[in-house]
């Protein structure tokens, strides 16, 4: 096929598609998790001291008995083998974005040649996938290569049904032989614990005396595109890059903003019906969907949960996603950027902590005594904000959100706090020492003038803000709709953390010195103010005033790309701040930086080496066979002595040699690899190669402007965004 015809072949496709038949959905109640081995499904199945040593490790982490996990494993494998599984897989989470597995059967034969089942307690606990080709960041020798995986029982074992049958997925973290974390869920954890022990001081220190575990909590709104596959199948960048790499803007692209909010189209809501039908089988509680800014681009938000098993939750609806959207004949495209000039994604990380004894935290609450609490805790959320500012950035940093952040669509790439006019004001006040403490009804008072409440009302958010307060939670907006969340929760866990315990250093002081409890909190938050308050920020973050103002007045950082962003984890205040909470050694720190540096470097290069492939085997061919057309009709009209206008075949000719042009200087610099440092090759992709990727495109998507449609080879943004 040539040209068009691959275009008006998958157009035919899509418009003579059966339709996908509408599932008959069975009632909530009766799918809801009936999938996951959770605390219900132990309290059936285990004795009754069995099933409460592991409620008391799934609700506070406490370690497990030996031999209770033996009871545990054979509870779990009897139960996933009368649901059809005759495997299980140690699931774990690699320092790259991806979700890994290693099937196991549960089948032993025995001296008779019989097959029976089996699996123990150790089976259960640890595992040995060896992985050795997981990235590590030089953690591991290769003399040493083995890494191990270890069961996380504080988030439940699920059954995964693929054609291939089921299996017993088992959440687990991934180490070293040494004990080092080589994954995403050991920091995760040990940056809750780092929280919950900071919070429990302040807690403490401000009279409170019953105080039970503190977990953070998340719900993550993820957004994404789906793309016809037919049109997909025909576009390699992007079924390698998850972008297009070319494209001219369709005439019409998201101006009307009539995409926003409005009817999602039928096919695609049989493909949420079943995507979120599977989700609740598997206890992952979807909550909404809707239409997004950008043509073809939708959300989907789960309600919110503690963390651990929140990031868990995430990865397996990102799979179940891209799973269920090829069973339905599109793409799903988590990348932050598929189409140039029109919305990316992002995936809004909604975060909270709280227990089950003071409750959220971050919700201001309905007592004076409530106000203090929250207070500290916001006020210790805007000291990280402030302080780890860079590490914000670093943790969010990737070659694909890199097309996003700063774009005027995202939140820019500078690290602000926004709180709401009401908040900041409070917050103000106390720094300029405006308020002051009373007694009230026998409590404490910060002689604020009303209960701090806040209305939770969406017109009053921020949007252009990073990292903004919604009544009772930060909405951390400027990560990546690919990427895990774990990340950014163990940089927020941490930075709170350190911030606590700063708070409860000071605290301790302030009382030691005879202030009451309202006094010394004032006198904490004033300091926290005049050293912190100007990462405070309402205003229009999108503006180029801001991003002076941010940089010149306040000394925050703008950092663009994900090249100058990962220094940050190469910082002291960052190795300490990782070091002295105990949630990442500096050798786990570092493996990190070289893990992510890495991978901006491949995903660079293989983004131009697709690019130039591109260019070379369908563009200039395309523009080619369009000027041998049109010689050939100008010869043929010069023989009756007409001269054809010859503007277009100049365009043409000027623009596929301008092109072939800016791809070999591409050729050349992606060759090049002598660079002294991991940051000087980054920086160079980061400049050169997607200025010269840039390049190429430019001249390509002209391109697109003037050859003859018929002999287009790519689907067209026009299509691929609007035809479904
Ligand atoms: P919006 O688009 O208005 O920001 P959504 O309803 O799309 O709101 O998503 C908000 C997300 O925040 C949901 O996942 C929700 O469960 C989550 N969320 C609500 N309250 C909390 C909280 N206290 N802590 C963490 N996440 C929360
Ligand atoms: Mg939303």
């Amino acid at each position: 096929m040539s040209g068009n015809e691959t275009r008006s072949q998958a157009i035919f496709q899509i418009t003579n598609r059966e339709p996908m038949p509408v599932k008959q959905t069975e009632p909530l109640g009766k799918i809801w998790a009936c999938d996951v081995f959770n605390l219900a499904k132990m309290e059936e199945a285990l004795s009754k001291t069995a099933y409460k040593s592991m409620k008391k490790t799934v609700e506070t982490g406490a370690p497990l008995d030996a031999g209770v996990a033996e009871v545990v494993a054979a509870a779990m494998k009897e139960w996933a083998v009368a649901k059809g599984a005759k495997f299980f897989s140690h699931i774990f989470y690699p320092m790259t974005n991806i979700t890994a597995e290693k099937h196991d059967g549960f089948i032993i034969t025995t001296s008779q040649g019989n097959a029976i089942t089996e699996f123990s307690g150790s089976l259960l606990i640890k595992g040995e996938p060896d992985g050795s080709s997981f990235p590590n960041g030089s953690i591991r020798m290769t003399n040493a290569a083995r890494g191990y995986t270890a069961w996380d029982p504080t988030s439940p074992a699920y059954i995964m049904h693929t054609d291939n049958g089921a299996v017993l997925m088992i959440p687990s973290v991934f180490m070293s032989w040494t004990g080092e974390a080589l994954d995403k869920k050991i920091p995760l954890l040990r940056s809750n614990a780092a929280m919950d022990k900071a919070a429990k001081k302040v807690l403490s220190l401000i009279g409170e005396t019953d105080i039970a575990q503190l977990n953070s909590s998340c719900g993550a709104e993820q957004e994404y595109f789906l793309v016809d596959a037919n049109f997909a199948n025909a576009r390699p960048d992007l079924l390698l890059a998850g972008r297009s790499l070319f494209g001219a803007p369709a005439a019409k692209g998201q101006q009307f903003d009539d995409h926003y909010f409005g009817a999602i189209p039928a096919r695609v809501q049989v493909f949420m019906q079943d995507l979120e039908d599977q989700l609740y089988r598997l206890g992952i509680p979807a909550k909404t969907h809707h239409n997004e800014v950008a043509p073809a681009q939708f959300e989907i938000a789960p309600y919110f949960e503690a963390a651990n098993v929140a990031a868990d939750h995430q990865q397996l609806m990102m799979t179940l996603m891209k799973s269920t959207a090829k069973k339905h004949g599109f793409i799903c495209l988590l990348h932050e950027k598929p189409f140039a000039g029109i919305n990316g994604s992002g995936k809004h990380v909604n975060w909270s902590v709280g227990n089950a004894t003071q409750g959220n935290l971050l919700d201001p609450g309905n007592t004076p005594h409530d106000n203090l609490s929250f207070l500290l805790f916001c006020g210790a959320v805007i000291r990280g904000v402030h302080k780890f500012g860079p590490l914000l950035r670093a943790v969010i940093a990737t070659a694909s959100n890199d097309h996003r952040l700063g774009a005027n669509e995202a939140p820019p790439a500078i690290m602000s706090v926004y709180l709401g006019d009401q908040l900041e004001k409070v917050y103000r006040d106390i720094k300029d020492g405006k308020v002051s403490v009373s007694q009230s009804g026998g409590e404490m008072d910060l002689g604020l003038s009303q209960i701090l409440k806040f209305k939770r009302d969406p017109g009053d958010r921020n949007r252009t803000s990073p990292f903004a307060f919604t009544g009772n939670r930060f909405e951390f907006r400027a990560v990546g709709s690919s990427q895990s969340v774990s990340g950014p929760l163990v940089a927020m866990n941490t930075m709170l953390a350190d911030s606590l315990n700063w708070i409860a250093d000071k605290l301790e002081a302030e009382l030691g010195k005879g202030l009451n409890t309202g006094d010394a909190v004032l006198a904490v938050l004033k300091e926290l103010m005049d050293k912190h308050a100007n990462v405070i920020f309402g205003g229009d973050g999108y503006s180029s005033e801001w991003h002076t103002m941010a940089v010149e007045e306040r000394g925050l950082k703008n950092i663009p790309t994900t090249a100058d962003a990962l220094g940050a984890l190469r910082e002291d205040s960052v190795k300490e701040l990782f070091k002295s909470t105990g949630v990442l050694t500096p050798v786990e720190l570092e493996s990190r930086y070289e893990v992510y540096a890495e991978q901006y470097i491949l995903s660079i290069e293989v983004e131009a080496k697709l690019m130039i492939n591109m260019a070379k085997t369908s563009i200039y061919p395309a523009a080619m066979n369009y000027l041998a057309d049109l010689s050939a009709t100008s010869a043929g009209m010069a023989e009756l002595g007409i001269e054809l206008d010859s503007s277009v075949v100049k365009t043409v000719a000027v623009e596929a040699n301008a092109m072939l042009a800016a791809v070999a200087r591409l050729e050349a610099a992606i060759k090049k690899h002598d660079f002294a440092s991991p940051e000087a090759h980054m920086k160079f992709l980061a400049k050169d190669v997607r200025d010269l990727m840039d390049e190429v495109r430019s001249h390509a998507d002209a391109l697109e402007m003037e050859v003859d449609d018929a002999l287009w080879p790519l689907p067209k943004y026009s299509e691929m965004l609007f035809i479904k």
